[in-house]
């Protein structure tokens, strides 16, 4: 993928809307946080609010099948698709490498009242008389748990495609006891990202000091490790722009992880991408394009993959999905001035 968008300077500095220290900072959100019992009736009801036109507006008339905490099921042309949520990841202000944490705290509340600052990890299950196919697994935490909840049997998954091998998006093709959770189900992955977390991870590690070794480096090889033995022979690896399943084209994302892979999918004219890690979520990455996350292995590029995809999909108002975002995650990519925000269906006419 070639690049042409330089980095541009956002409207939302993160810095420059709160000039004291962190102390000051803390104890401003001390002062804010005791107000926050009077102002919850009206924060819920407005939230409310947005989740009702959200789902109103998402199915853009047709039918909603199903809405809990945890799934959320609709219609996308001749897919049955559901939104399936595996948990959250907490300590989201300690996620960024080049921002302090008060800040993320900071621009996480301001813009989001209703945040307690967690990550959700929104997985996408798809439907149609031939395929049963996951974008992306999660951490393992309920992934089985919540396919029986919408009556999918581990056997009946036929694709498991993957944005990228980090545990929160690959371990759940793992079962509690360490077998193959699909026993019939092939994986998809960028040629690259295998290609990349192949390696020893002692080599990666001297390459990409910055990145935490354990978490972001040792786990997702010993992960692939594993996913080679566990699905030898059902590992397909997709070149950009390659469709593994009808209707789904692979688009490399390169920064998050090297072979970093988003989802287009078009279906009876629509179309809805699934980002990854490329676009965590509006108040974060979204907003703030030039924030690198602790785990990127290429904070450069990661830049410009936001822009450059921000971008089009402002332009060509393609539908979104936000694995790390409030679940359900979906909705649309908008200009805000030189920037960029996240916005519901209902506001894009
Ligand atoms: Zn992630």
């Amino acid at each position: 993928m070639q690049y042409s968008t330089v980095p541009r300077v956002t409207a939302h500095d993160p810095f420059k809307d709160f000039p004291g220290s962190e102390s000051q900072f803390k104890s401003m959100l001390n002062t804010s946080i005791a107000h926050f019992p009077a102002a919850t009736t009206m924060k819920l009801f407005t939230f409310f609010l947005l989740v009702a036109s959200t789902l109103l507006e998402l199915t853009q008339g047709e039918k909603i099948c199903s809405a809990t905490d945890s799934v959320y099921s609709f219609k996308f042309g001749k897919w049955d698709a559901t939104v399936l949520k595996d948990g959250v990841i907490r300590g989201l202000e300690s996620f960024f490498a080049n921002v302090p944490s008060f800040a993320v705290l900071r621009n996480v509340r301001f813009y989001d009242p209703t945040s307690n600052f967690e990550a959700s990890q929104n997985m996408l299950l798809l439907r149609n008389r031939r395929d049963v196919v996951l974008i992306d697994t999660g951490s393992g935490e309920s992934l089985i748990r919540l396919l029986r909840v919408v009556g999918v049997a581990p056997r009946e998954v036929t694709a498991v495609l993957l944005t990228h091998l980090h545990g929160d998006h690959s371990k759940g093709l793992l079962d509690k006891t360490g077998n193959a959770a699909f026993p019939n189900a092939l994986v998809h992955m960028h040629r690259l990202e295998s290609e990349f977390w192949s390696r020893p991870a002692a080599d990666i590690g001297q390459q990409y000091p910055n990145l935490p070794f354990e978490l972001a480096i040792n786990e997702t090889v010993t992960t692939l490790t594993k996913l080679k033995k566990l699905y030898a022979g059902r590992i397909r690896l997709l070149n950009d722009l390659e469709s593994p399943i009808r209707g789904v084209t692979a688009v490399l994302t390169p920064g998050h992880t090297e072979g970093h892979t988003g989802y287009m999918l078009r279906s009876s004219g629509k179309k809805l991408m699934v980002v990854g890690d490329t676009l965590v979520s509006r108040t974060t990455v979204i907003q703030h394009p030039e924030w690198a996350i602790i785990s990127d292995t290429n904070a450069t590029t990661v830049v410009r993959t936001r822009y450059d995809l921000m971008d089009k999909l402002a332009d060509e108002k393609t539908q979104v999905l936000l694995y790390h975002d409030e679940f359900p995650g979906l909705g649309f990519i908008v200009r805000d001035g030189p920037s960029f925000d996240f916005s519901t269906v209902a506001r894009v006419a």
